[in-house]
């Protein structure tokens, strides 16, 4: 589903998923849970395009619903994979950057759900840092957002005045948006300075990991 022209959601998959598209090829940011790979390269087959044509694919953190596809996706497109140096080291180990908050039986629930999110170990071609501009969008902005996990980061496009937020916001069914808190959140006083961050870009648009598209955004971040 085309959100803007040239920014797509690929639908049908437990995260959010999107396509970013330019002249020089396509752009992925996150790619879902194993097997979610069929999905992007049918959406890609759908838009007349090659698997080939996915040249990047971006992780804004390594939890399993947004890498567990990588492994796959990269040796099906051979795309080059970018993700901060932290969320890098635990994509490559195929494993979460930081432990969930559960103790007791909670704890055990979640070891027995964790199948489900399990990821493979996927390689990193480069590490990102805070500020850095991607040749994607006319300039796509890295922007560290630390707190749901030690390493999170969002990505900005000006040119389109559009966040892709990661999990370091969701979004409500009424489109307003949260801050990452609770059991899934490494750091919550710094989730609330990631919001900070985050509002102070004056996106008009936020593209979460989970949760509408949200729209006339400006207004919609949470108070913090
Ligand atoms: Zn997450």
């Amino acid at each position: 589903m085309e959100i803007v022209p040239n920014v797509h959601v690929i639908p049908g998959t437990v995260v959010n998923v999107y396509l970013l598209i330019d002249a020089d090829g396509l752009t992925l940011i996150d790619t879902g849970l194993a097997g979610n790979d069929k999905k992007v390269l049918k959406y890609i087959a759908e838009l007349g395009l090659q698997p080939q044509d996915l040249k990047r694919i971006i992780l804004t953190h390594s939890d399993g619903d947004h890498v567990g596809a990588l492994a796959a996706l990269k040796a099906a497109t051979g795309a080059q994979t970018y993700a901060n140096p932290i969320e890098a080291k635990a994509i490559q180990a195929g494993h979460p950057s930081r432990a969930l908050k559960v103790h007791g039986v909670v704890a055990v629930l979640f070891k027995m759900m964790s199948i489900f999110f399990k990821a493979k170990p996927a390689a990193i071609d480069e590490l990102l840092s805070n500020g850095q501009a991607l040749p994607v969008l006319g300039g796509l902005r890295v922007i560290e957002t630390i707190g749901h996990t030690p390493g999170h980061i969002s990505l900005f496009a000006p040119s389109a005045n559009i966040l892709f937020a990661g999990d370091s916001m969701t979004a409500d069914k009424e489109g307003q948006l949260r801050t990452s808190g609770g059991r899934n959140t490494w750091d919550a006083a710094k989730a609330i300075e990631a919001v900070k961050i985050q509002a102070a870009l004056g996106a008009q648009i936020v593209c979460v990991g989970h949760g509408p598209i949200v729209h006339d955004a400006i207004n919609k971040f949470p108070m913090v």
